[in-house]
């Protein structure tokens, strides 16, 4: 079976130590659905797993949506009335709102503060906002930093292009012995942020660089896209492949304190989900599984009506469920290396399961097999059968080629 290497505790807590420089390397930098944050962040992926870049043009249709224009940012920041800057972009991505229309303008206190936002409730976090599809501009700041700015005129910068390009996303195949796929989908749109999604890259890079090594039995897609119109513009580049894939999980938030959670297929009862119900009751007393919604991450484009995929998605705590979620909180930190090593261990070993998991055909199924003859069998007849003749006369009995091997 496939990455045994990651199951015990010693192994999973060594792949998350190897992959942890990669994420305090990808940490500072300025991340969106597109961009040169975006390109960057698969540069440094590319030092541990071989990549497939896909660029998809401003303006290509995408389902009921449409690839933005690309966007690049160099700088941003305010001056305040005293000629000192009160907000800059260089101490922290979050700073400046996600996808910002360029702007360089002179404006009252009272004008900016609809382009601020802060949070009264955490005054020293900086929260995270994006206006992707509405031109906006804006900055996001610590409340407590807010609260200190003086009347007066603000000279608000922000150097940015919101320009025809790409989107940018990268495939890690390893090839299995079947033509059959799995895909593990991770987002990569997000800046300075850890187990929101530095942690589903670490996570996908440290399982796919091990099964390079490997021999698998179906073929592992590891894609690391944007959210949502990343996803999105993968399904619509790869429609007619579709048939191929046995499997999908969505992968993030895997570094927090919560339980190991899934969350099920749209449909329920289908593979990843049977693997998720079998493995992680088995390692975590406090898993949780929960039904498919559609709200979330990427799971909801994989799962939608036109494609039905079976697709799950694992993450410790949900979108959301955790107060620094969204914020500069969530920063390295944050992340407790234990159980991202324990969610490592997780998805290695619901992965080996199935990647083993298959339906076989009882070669002999006219009547019982007589297990004597093959030395299956104990010699004296008359007594019960021990378990593992139990065990055989099961399996035969099952292997019709419908029960798989999580149904026997
Ligand atoms: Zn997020």
């Amino acid at each position: 079976m496939i990455l045994q290497g990651l199951w015990s505790q010693e192994g999973s807590e060594r792949a998350a130590a190897a992959a942890w420089p990669l994420m305090e390397a990808l940490y500072p930098i300025c991340r969106s659905i597109t961009g040169d944050g975006v390109r960057r962040t698969l540069d440094l992926l590319e030092g541990m797993v071989p990549l497939q870049r896909t660029e998809v043009a401003s303006g290509t249709a995408v389902f009921d949506w449409e690839v933005p224009p690309e966007w690049n940012i160099r700088e941003a920041y305010i001056v305040g009335p005293d000629g000192r800057r009160v907000v800059d972009f260089r101490d922290h991505s979050l700073h400046v709102l996600n996808y910002s229309v360029p702007v360089d303008c002179t404006l009252s206190l009272e004008e900016l503060q609809p382009h601020l936002h802060s949070l009264p409730d955490q005054p020293d976090w900086i929260p995270y906002r994006t206006s992707y599809y509405d031109l906006h501009w804006g900055f996001c700041l610590r409340h407590r930093d807010r609260e200190a700015l003086n009347p007066g005129n603000y000279r608000v910068v922000i150097d940015a292009d919101l320009q025809p390009g790409h989107l940018t996303y990268a495939e890690c195949l390893v090839p299995g012995q079947t033509g059959e796929e799995v895909i593990v989908y991770t987002h990569l749109c997000h800046p300075s942020l850890a187990n929101d999604n530095l942690t589903g890259l670490a996570v996908a890079a440290a399982l796919a660089r091990e099964l390079l090594n490997e021999k698998p039995r179906l073929s592992w897609r590891f894609v690391f896209g944007p959210g949502t119109i990343g996803s999105l513009s993968w399904l619509a580049m790869n429609e007619e492949h579709l048939a191929r894939v046995r499997a999908g999980f969505t992968i993030g938030l895997l570094g927090d304190a919560g339980p190991l959670t899934y969350k099920r297929s749209r449909r329920g009862g289908r593979l990843p989900d049977r693997v998720a119900e079998y493995v992680l009751p088995r390692i975590a007393e406090d898993a949780r599984l929960f039904d498919f919604e559609p709200y979330g991450y990427d799971e909801r484009q994989f799962c939608s009506p036109g494609f039905d995929l079976p697709f799950g998605r694992l993450t410790r705590s949900r979108n959301g469920e955790y107060p620094e979620y969204h914020t500069s909180a969530d920063n390295l930190a944050f992340i407790r290396p234990d159980r991202l090593a324990g969610s490592i261990a997780a998805l290695a070993r619901m992965f080996a399961i199935v990647d083993a998991n298959r339906a076989f055909q009882n070669l002999s199924p006219k009547g019982e097999p007589r297990l004597g003859k093959r030395g299956l069998y104990g010699p004296m007849g008359g007594m019960s059968p021990a378990e593992f003749q139990y065990a055989l006369l099961w399996v035969l009995s099952l292997s019709d080629g419908d029960h798989d091997l999580l149904a026997i």
